[in-house]
């Protein structure tokens, strides 16, 4: 692999030049089953007609002008994110950690507002946000932090799905935010309790404090609705967006209502690329496609369909702790670290991912069909039993 390229990643020797649906074609000609769609970014697949017209034209339209002027897809893609949410503004950037940057800077300086002098964010346990300092800092994994210090302070950490360890932090006066992830992603696939997002919105009510849900890797359909959140009857204050939402073309949003939808005024914050009109053409081909397509409903039903499947491929075999997941996000845990398999399924022409050390993740593009799945499943299963021997 060439040297110049610094070294951040642990890459796979494997480059793909072409994709169609849930197959990418390597250069040899191989091709492989794709269950990860880019980290859960690529849920229209690869090659996608639409959205590659859709590009082409606006490419030849108009690719950047900054957010010095309107930005007519900028509107469009903010009304439809709003009236799909229930939420009620959106700033536009480039990733999930510029997403949730923009949430960390909007509590605090909601926090400041309030008169709170050291604003605090409450943050989980085995959390994901991003890379950058900020996002990092509030990150719940030693590894992404170390060598980092020092970390941005103002983040208060607590166990993830422990609505009780939230409670207890009611008497914390700086405190002005909680940011949570509804389903936590890299930290294993972890789902809380049914009742963990209501009994949240219940303290951040009491409390006056912004409920901030990171949904990068929830959110546009992944777990078979188009956010999280929206397999409870609540709705944040805040919410982020990225990986799925432009189907490859960077972009990010942080949305907001109520008093934090009127936090930021100009000057604030802002992004030279963020809300251009090819990203969001890309966001808006990708909403329009995944209604088309019922792809909310194939995330659904699939995923129930998936794990159904890899239950009874796998029942009886020890060494597999535990399936789960909602719609196609998907875990399973392993009684041992196994991130061997990644590598021995790409042997096998088999795109997976393993996190938190021992949980192989599957993030199947929305698009894929019930033949891939069953493929995909039949291959899982031999994998994982030939690994546990
Ligand atoms: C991937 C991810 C991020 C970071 O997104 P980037 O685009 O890599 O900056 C933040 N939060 C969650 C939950 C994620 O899964």
């Amino acid at each position: 692999m060439p040297d110049t390229l610094m070294q951040t990643y642990a890459r796979q020797p494997v480059a793909f030049v072409k994709g169609e649906g849930a197959w990418l074609y390597a250069e040899n000609g191989d091709r492989y089953l794709d269950a990860l769609a880019g980290v859960a970014v690529n849920g229209l697949g690869h090659g996608h007609p639409k959205l590659a017209k859709a590009l082409c034209e606006q490419a030849g339209r108009l690719i950047h002008t900054s957010n010095i002027y309107r930005i007519l897809e900028q509107e469009r893609l903010a009304e439809r994110l709003c009236a799909l949410s229930g939420l009620e503004r959106v700033f536009f950037c480039n990733s999930g950690a510029e997403a949730n940057e923009a949430a960390i800077k909007l509590a605090r300086l909601h926090g400041h507002h309030r008169g709170v002098e050291n604003p605090a964010i409450v943050v989980m346990e085995k959390s994901f946000h991003g890379r950058t300092l900020a996002t990092l800092s509030a990150t719940g994994n030693r590894k992404v932090q170390a060598g980092f210090e020092p970390l941005v302070t103002g983040f208060v950490r607590v166990p993830f799905g422990d609505a009780e360890a939230v409670a207890r932090l009611s008497e914390q006066a700086n405190i002005v935010a909680l940011l949570v992830e509804p389903f936590q992603g890299e930290g294993g696939v972890n789902i809380p309790e049914a009742d963990y997002l209501r009994r949240l919105r219940t303290l951040c009510d009491a409390n006056r404090w912004l409920l901030m849900l990171d949904e990068v890797q929830t959110g546009i359909g992944r777990t078979g609705t188009w956010f999280a959140f929206q397999h409870t009857d609540i709705v944040p204050d805040v919410m982020t967006l990225a990986k799925g939402l432009g189907s490859g073309v960077p972009i990010g949003a942080c949305l907001a209502r109520g008093v934090a939808a009127e936090t930021f005024t100009p000057g604030k914050h802002g992004s030279t690329f963020g809300g251009g009109p090819l990203a969001c053409t890309a966001a808006l081909t990708t909403l329009a496609v995944m209604e088309e397509e019922g792809l909310l409903r194939n995330a659904a039903q699939l995923g129930e369909a998936i794990r159904t499947d890899l239950a009874r491929r796998l029942r009886g075999v020890s060494g597999v702790r535990q399936i789960r997941g909602q719609g196609l996000m998907i875990g399973i845990e392993l009684d041992r670290a196994c991130g061997d398999l990644v590598a021995r399924a790409l042997a096998r022409k088999l795109l997976i991912n393993v996190t938190n050390d021992d949980v192989v993740r599957l993030l199947p593009p929305l698009v894929m069909t019930r033949a891939d799945a069953d493929l995909l499943t039949r291959e899982l299963a031999d994998l994982i039993m030939d690994f546990l021997g």
